[in-house]
């Protein structure tokens, strides 16, 4: 287990005039490696063989680090060159896949941004539904067992995988029949879970909240270009084709003006109640994922407690970020910049866990 104590001694042995914003080369790495530079910073990205051409054709990029599996990066020999060259970990969804939560926890003696603990949280669906239910947030019906099942619900399997095999299902006989087709192994298809398919208009918020001065920012908003569901859209009739919802692209959107101070009301709860359930909670870039109703609810249905790819979308700057900053201010920037204040203010043990 990484001890907190063990990254303040670490960071006490950085020059803190050097600091190099590091990630994995997949995600939102660009992004990362650009609002470093904006602000200041170096970046270093680590890729794979396959990845390393790609990402040093970015002039964004300062370096790469090759190595052959990312599970590398737990190795000591790894971890002493981040070390060495004043390293801070932002993770992203990638990051967290590859690397894995529960290493990221015991192994990975690297500063990194944000509560480590967070990652667990959200790479566990039952426990982001009890962090989002303790949040007050709208949640869809959960059905334990397939025999309850009395509205068309979406299930799910554990891992971001993007929405591969998840599946819909209007009753008890459908699930039992799709479920049979699931190429999955069965100790993942029996730990699913069963949720109501909430029908409205999707919303991904990415929320930045700073621990620094206690405040929570929207920095853009977008929704997730899935496939094949967006593509079904454009057919007059679904022809028996079932929907999949693998995460292709993002879309940026804004929402009605009359809709932000719920949100943001929303906002500051998921932080409250993170502090609660596993303090320091949620620091740093996190996003809700969800639907609005026709009656103007939100219904969340995901918490991602990392800057989240949609972000991409906002390299420039989002239509919330123009209202904050009179400059462009995407989620990677914004990292850097609570890095580089943090420094500033002699801060840093307060951001990097
Ligand atoms: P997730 O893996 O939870 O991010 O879900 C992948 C995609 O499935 C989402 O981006 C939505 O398009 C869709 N989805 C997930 N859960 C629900 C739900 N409860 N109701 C409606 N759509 C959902």
């Amino acid at each position: 287990m990484i001890s907190k104590k063990g990254i303040d001694k670490v960071l006490e042995g950085y020059n803190q005039k050097k600091l190099v914003v590091c990630t994995i080369g997949s995600h939102s790495a660009l992004q990362i490696a650009k609002g470093a530079r904006d602000e200041g910073l170096s970046n270093l990205l680590l890729c794979n063989r396959k990845n390393t051409p790609f990402y040093k054709s970015w002039p964004v990029v300062d370096v790469v680090l090759t190595i052959d599996s990312y599970k590398d990066i737990l190795s000591e020999k790894v971890q002493e060159v981040l070390r060495e060259r004043n390293a801070i970990i932002v993770p992203h969804g990638s990051f967290v896949e590859y690397v894995g939560a529960g290493n990221i926890l015991e192994k990975l003696n690297v500063p990194l941004l944000g509560s480590r603990v967070v990652l667990e949280w959200e790479s566990d669906r039952k426990k982001q539904f009890q962090w989002l239910k303790a949040a007050g947030a709208r949640t869809p019906k959960e059905f334990q067992n397939p025999e309850d099942i009395d509205r068309l619900v979406i299930v799910k399997f554990p891992g971001a995988k993007g929405g591969a095999d998840y599946f819909l299902a209007k009753d008890e006989k459908d699930y039992s029949t799709k479920m049979i087709d699931v190429n999955l192994p069965d100790k993942v298809k029996a730990d699913c879970m069963i949720q109501e398919y909430v029908v409205g208009t999707r919303f991904y918020p990415h929320f930045f909240y700073s621990p620094l001065d206690d405040s929570l920012q929207l920095l853009g908003m977008d929704i997730r270009y899935e496939s094949n569901v967006d593509g079904l859209s454009r057919l007059p009739d679904s022809f028996g084709i079932e929907p999949s919802y693998v995460v292709t692209g993002n879309i940026p959107v804004v929402m009605r003006e009359s809709l932000l101070p719920g949100l943001m009301e929303l906002g500051r709860n998921i932080v409250k109640a993170s502090k609660k359930l596993f303090p320091p909670g949620m620091l740093g870039p996190f996003c809700l994922e969800m639907v609005c109703t026709p009656e103007l609810e939100f219904v969340c249905f995901e918490v991602s407690a990392r800057i989240v790819a949609g972000t991409n979308v906002f390299v420039n700057g989002s239509p919330y970020s123009a209202l904050l900053y009179d400059e462009p201010m995407s989620c990677g920037r914004r990292i850097s910049r609570e890095i580089k204040e943090a420094a500033a203010q002699d801060k840093l043990k307060e951001i990097l866990y």
